[in-house]
């Protein structure tokens, strides 16, 4: 038996955990005291994410699947259900964009997007709440964003974003009656590699980019990382288990 299912901690999985967002929220869970199963394409990134979570003296495993595969998708839950215990936390933060205006826009642009941030977390999903409906407790939480609300450049991306929306709500109401939620986080501009490839594709430094970007947002600056990893940690706790089907967007304020 492990060391996390004999000291009985909670075993939370962060999909898209090797940088960002993922990573961030990974190092917070398990400063929560959850052992985290590091999901990511990248297994090699991932395990940077593992090193630091295990110098904080934190328990974390880095596990390389793609979340659009099903057959990868179960064999990575697998795995983290035999090495750290059974997940009853998961978000589904793993996201790409593939930006461009409708008339560009390639079938692939469209897939990809979709691919990952839907059907992974539709497969995700599925293959984790089997083990959340037998704790008759779970937590999950879906990486949305301000662009569901529609942003220029990202049809594909502002739909699947707004598809999450529903995908959480549903989730909320079907899995309730077994102990489980199911949350949102809409984050708005976060500084990440992901907000650093955009500045690079509209062909800004990315310090022009941020100060930009801040000069529009109430609060007058852009988020990070560990902005979203404290709105995730208040969703899977255990205090959180009447607020479901909720989306919560992160963006330092409205639009004005
Ligand atoms: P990022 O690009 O820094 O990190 C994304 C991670 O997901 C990478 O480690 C990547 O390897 C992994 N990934 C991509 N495709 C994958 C796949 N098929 N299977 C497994 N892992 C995969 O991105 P980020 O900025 O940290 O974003 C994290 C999430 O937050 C995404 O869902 C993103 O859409 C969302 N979001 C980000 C922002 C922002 O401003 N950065 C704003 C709103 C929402």
């Amino acid at each position: 038996m492990s060391e996390a299912s004999t000291t009985g901690a909670r075993v939370a999985i962060v999909t898209g955990a090797a940088r960002g967002i993922g990573a961030a929220t990974a190092l917070r869970l398990a400063q929560d005291g959850f052992a985290v199963g590091v999901l990511d394409l990248d297994e090699t990134a991932g395990k940077e994410t593992v090193a630091a979570i295990e110098a904080a003296g934190g328990r974390a495993l880095a596990v390389g699947a793609d979340v659009s595969d099903p057959e990868q998708v179960e064999a990575a839950v697998g795995r983290i259900a035999a090495e750290l215990g059974a997940p009853t936390v998961l978000v589904n933060n793993a996201g790409v964009t593939r930006d461009n205006l409708l008339f560009k826009m390639t079938e692939s642009d469209w897939d990809t997007v979709m691919n990952v941030h839907l059907r992974g977390a539709f497969l995700m999903t599925r293959a984790v709440q089997k083990h959340m409906i037998e704790a008759k407790w779970g937590r999950i939480v879906n990486l949305s964003s301000t662009s569901a609300l529609g942003n220029r450049g990202q049809v594909n991306y502002s739909a699947a974003k707004a598809g999450l929306q529903g995908f959480t709500k549903t989730l909320a109401i079907e899995l309730g009656k077994f102990g489980v939620t199911a949350n949102a986080v809409a984050p708005g501009f976060i500084q990440t590699e992901m907000t650093k490839a955009t500045a690079e594709r509209v062909g800004v430094s990315f310090e022009d980019f941020i100060a930009a970007a801040a000069k529009e947002i109430p609060v007058q600056r852009v988020g990070q990382p560990e902005d979203i990893a404290h709105l995730v940690s208040f969703f899977v706790s255990e205090g959180a288990g009447f607020v479901s089907g909720q989306v919560v967007y992160a963006a330092g304020g409205p639009k004005a």
